[in-house]
């Protein structure tokens, strides 16, 4: 059976299946869970590894994120989602995976029109409020370097990076302790993103802004739209970050 290898230490200069070669002869295929650097000792800083490695012959279990596919009854309004920032494009992926058509309303525009928006800023100090480092396809951060560091210790954590993998990051976020996309290839994987979203059920609206939440009593029942739409659905997934400042004071304004 596959075992568990904890705080293999490994120098900067050597390399890792030649180590496990020379610990275990006969092993089979491995995998690493986990790498840091280990600094502290200044003249001998090492990478500390976790592996899984499994006996010669043996194979080692792939994990699956597969999700079970919900049959919907009742409402057949698609949940609406708002924002496509990291937030919105997950919550849009889970439904979809799930089998679960839904609506994804962005304010801004699609990430290849939105860097038009930002470039206008940095060139010319001219705000898109449309478009710009915080609105538009991707959320803010999408035009920043992609470091996928957390302190929180999620179990949802290892199906985010396999996603984010399966649509073109590097394998090893996978597995590094401080993850680190790049700023071309996290805008290279959003749009890789959206079509799969796409392909699967999700209708996404760029250059929709939602004005304000639809409401009876205390129930959301919808949202309006700047282009005055009502679009009701007893599901609303509200992911517009914490930049949109008129989302927040409508919020505050409905109590
Ligand atoms: C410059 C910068 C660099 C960053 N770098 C990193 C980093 O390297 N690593 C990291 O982990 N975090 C980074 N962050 C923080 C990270 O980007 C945020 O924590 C994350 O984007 C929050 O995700 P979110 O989906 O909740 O909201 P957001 O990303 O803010 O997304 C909200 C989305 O909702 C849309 N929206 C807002 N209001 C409406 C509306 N009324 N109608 C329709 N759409 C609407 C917005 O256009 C946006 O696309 C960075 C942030 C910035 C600004």
């Amino acid at each position: 059976m596959p075992r568990i290898l904890n705080d293999l230490k490994v120098p900067l200069d050597e390399d890792l299946a030649e180590r496990l070669q020379w610990m275990e002869p006969d092993h089979g295929p491995f995998r690493i869970l986990r790498q840091s650097v280990d600094a502290r000792q200044r003249h001998s800083p090492h990478f500390v590894y976790s592996v899984e490695i499994a006996e010669a012959g043996e194979t080692l279990k792939v994990e699956q994120f597969k999700l079970e596919r919900t049959e919907i009854s009742g409402s057949q309004e698609r949940p609406i989602i708002v924002g496509s920032g990291p937030a919105g494009l997950f919550a849009a992926l889970r439904l979809v995976e799930r089998g679960i058509p839904c609506l994804l309303l962005e304010r801004g525009s699609d990430s290849a029109t939105r860097i038009k928006g930002i470039s206008q800023y940095w060139r010319h100090g001219q705000l898109d409020r449309r478009n710009n480092v915080c609105y538009g396809e991707g959320g803010a951060g999408l035009y920043s370097d992609g470091k996928l560091i957390t302190r929180i210790k999620s179990p949802h954590i290892p199906y985010v990076m396999n996603r984010l993998v399966q649509f073109g990051a590097p394998e090893e976020i996978q597995w590094l302790s401080n993850p680190h996309v790049g700023s071309d290839r996290i805008r290279r994987v959003i749009p890789k993103m959206r079509e799969f979203l796409i392909a699967n059920g999700c209708e996404i609206r760029f250059d929709t802004e939602v004005k304000s939440l639809l409401t009876e009593g205390k129930q959301v029942v919808g949202v309006k739209t700047e282009y005055g739409e009502d679009i009701r659905s007893p599901h609303v997934v509200l992911a517009t970050g914490h930049s949109a400042e008129d989302m927040l004071l409508h919020l505050n304004d409905l109590g």
